[in-house]
């Protein structure tokens, strides 16, 4: 293909005059291959953007539906019972954390009985008092050591076969600096309530574990009636009185026998 250019030249007058040169030749196959080079560029880039548009599309509706979830599950607390066992595990990042950032979580963003108890206890700003017969779960147990950390006064009452058990809390949280008793006893510190902030209740069969989460049929009634709530709070009391390591010796509640056979 053939086009017509221009050159400079310096004339004879010493002036730099323009003149037509040319015709100029540039082959017809390098012309259409940088036109196929262009186009292929062209849909290249047209690809990531629409890719880079989609990602961000998916982003930022995840994050709009992820803040509306957290929104509605950061209501009151209010009476309720939570049945378990859940379908699947509640992101504890999600619902209490500082948010998820796994592209893929495995665990549900979708609000359950977990993610409620995560609410609770994450609520706290004065104290949590748990009274667990076992404390297994990670998750929970990292809620008591976040709480211990914001200057939330946890103690924790559970039983003493239960403390050295697979998957135990107890050490960890001791190792933080939870104070945890247990009773000293054959038979079971077998309780299972939470008093909150000394004005709310958490009461009913679920222990810490896993497999209440995930296997068992469970529930957790949660109150804020202070009649009921001073009932449990006074027993907490009496209960970490008694567990008292320096009272093992004189306790009724310390004490090893033959358990009846039933
Ligand atoms: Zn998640």
């Amino acid at each position: 293909m053939n086009i017509f250019g221009s050159g400079r030249f310096l004339s004879h007058r010493g002036k730099v005059e323009t003149e037509m040169v040319g015709p100029v030749s540039i082959s017809g196959e390098s012309l259409f291959s940088n036109r196929w080079v262009k186009a292929i560029g062209i849909v290249l880039a047209c690809g990531v953007a629409s890719e880079l548009v989609y990602f961000a599309y998916k982003r930022i509706k995840r994050m709009c539906c992820d803040n509306a979830v957290r929104n509605n599950d950061q209501k009151q607390f209010v009476e309720e019972v939570l049945f378990f066992p859940d379908a699947q595990i509640a992101c504890k990042e999600f619902f209490v954390g500082d948010g998820c950032r796994r592209l893929n979580c495995r665990f549900t963003h979708e609000h359950n009985s977990l993610s409620r108890l995560y609410t609770f206890l994450a609520d706290a700003k004065q104290s949590l008092d748990v009274c667990v017969f076992v404390i297994c779960c990670a998750d929970l147990g990292d809620l008591l050591v976040t709480a211990h950390k914001n200057n939330v006064r946890v103690r924790v009452i559970c039983d003493d076969e239960q403390i050295d058990i697979t998957g135990s809390q107890i050490w960890r949280l001791r190792k933080e600096g939870i104070p945890v008793r247990t009773d000293n006893s054959s038979y079971l510190m077998h309780h299972k309530f939470v008093v909150i902030d000394g004005t709310h209740l958490l009461t009913g069969s679920f222990n810490w574990t896993r497999q209440a989460i995930s296997g068992n049929q469970e529930n957790l009634v949660a109150l804020r009636n202070m009649r009921i709530v001073s009932q449990f709070s006074s027993e907490f009391e009496k209960l970490w009185k008694e567990f008292d390591p320096k009272r093992y010796n004189e306790s009724s509640l310390h004490r090893y026998e033959d358990l009846p056979v039933s």
